[in-house]
């Protein structure tokens, strides 16, 4: 694990194709409240980090501002190589504009504890608008592209189906196909279940499973410790805006370092 603090003020590039997410010394406040404090971590392509840690710790805002949705006070986040939400001319970093900022989402899935569907569009059509807006392909091969995503997250029978049909776990296997639609080179989830019927929540954790066993990098925030041990190459601790341990799956849950991640274990195992 390399750390790199850096300010936007620094001139300083990452090295090339060190981590395929890098991110500095990242400070973040809602007004006057600090939410991120200087948090800084690497993710290798292909890895799985899973975030926890106690309700208000910042692992939503922190995946938030990897895709942008949320704007950062200081620090730099890389995604393949690329700065995100700002660009460099002169050595100075000036914030990007929409065109920009879409541009780099194109490449960051997302997948939300709601799945915000279009409600009058079938589950294929959901997959396909991505798609259909951003790139100049024909229409048939992006329709091929859709349903194969749909039987990829077991959905194959629901192509003409609209979202109010569907139980919430479809909905969010429809999310999740969607997202995947845009070839991401990351796939971020913030707590992809804890909307979910207790029912239809492992049905969205197997899907999520088989990503991860096929190569997708992730970064997913999560209450679902048995997801985290069994499929996280590291599970990262987050307390009042910091990273307080990063680990193994399996060291994690067996050897947790230090005192909060163990009082936070105790509290919800
Ligand atoms: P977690 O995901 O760990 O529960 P969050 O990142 O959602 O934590 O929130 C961290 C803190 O930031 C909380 O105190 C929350 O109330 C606050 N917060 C999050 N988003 C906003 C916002 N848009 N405006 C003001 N405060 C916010």
């Amino acid at each position: 694990m390399t750390t790199v603090a850096a300010g936007p003020e620094t001139n300083l590039s990452p090295a090339a194709g060190l981590a395929l997410v890098q991110v500095i010394d990242v400070h973040k406040s809602f007004g006057t409240l600090p939410v991120l404090k200087g948090v800084s971590l690497e993710v290798a392509r292909g890895e799985v980090v899973v975030l926890v840690g106690p309700s208000g710790s910042g692992k939503t805002t922190l995946v938030r501002c990897i895709n942008r949705l949320e704007t950062i006070d200081r620090g730099r986040i890389y995604v393949d190589g690329e700065l995100i939400g700002y660009r460099e001319r002169g050595g100075r970093l000036i914030i990007e504009g929409e065109r920009q900022v879409a541009r780099h989402r194109e490449h960051i899935g997302m997948v939300f504890q709601r799945f915000n569907l279009f409600p009058h569009l079938t589950a294929l059509e959901n997959v396909m608008i991505g798609p259909l807006r951003v790139q100049r392909r024909p229409m048939k091969e992006i329709r091929t592209e859709a349903a194969a995503l749909l039987a990829k997250v077991g959905l194959s029978d629901k192509l003409g189906t609209y979202p109010a049909h569907l139980s919430g776990g479809q909905q969010q296997r429809v999310a999740i196909a969607r997202a995947l639609a845009m070839k991401p080179a990351v796939m971020l989830f913030d707590e992809p279940t804890s909307a979910l019927d207790p029912e239809t929540v492992d049905e969205v954790l197997e899907v999520m499973r088989a990503l991860a066993q096929g190569g997708m990098t992730m970064i997913v925030v999560t209450h679902e410790m048995r997801f985290a041990r069994e499929v996280a190459d590291r599970v990262i601790m987050m307390d009042q805006g910091l990273i307080v341990e990063m680990a193994s799956g399996q060291d994690f849950f067996a050897a947790p370092k230090s005192e909060r991640t163990r009082a936070f274990l105790a509290s919800i195992l």
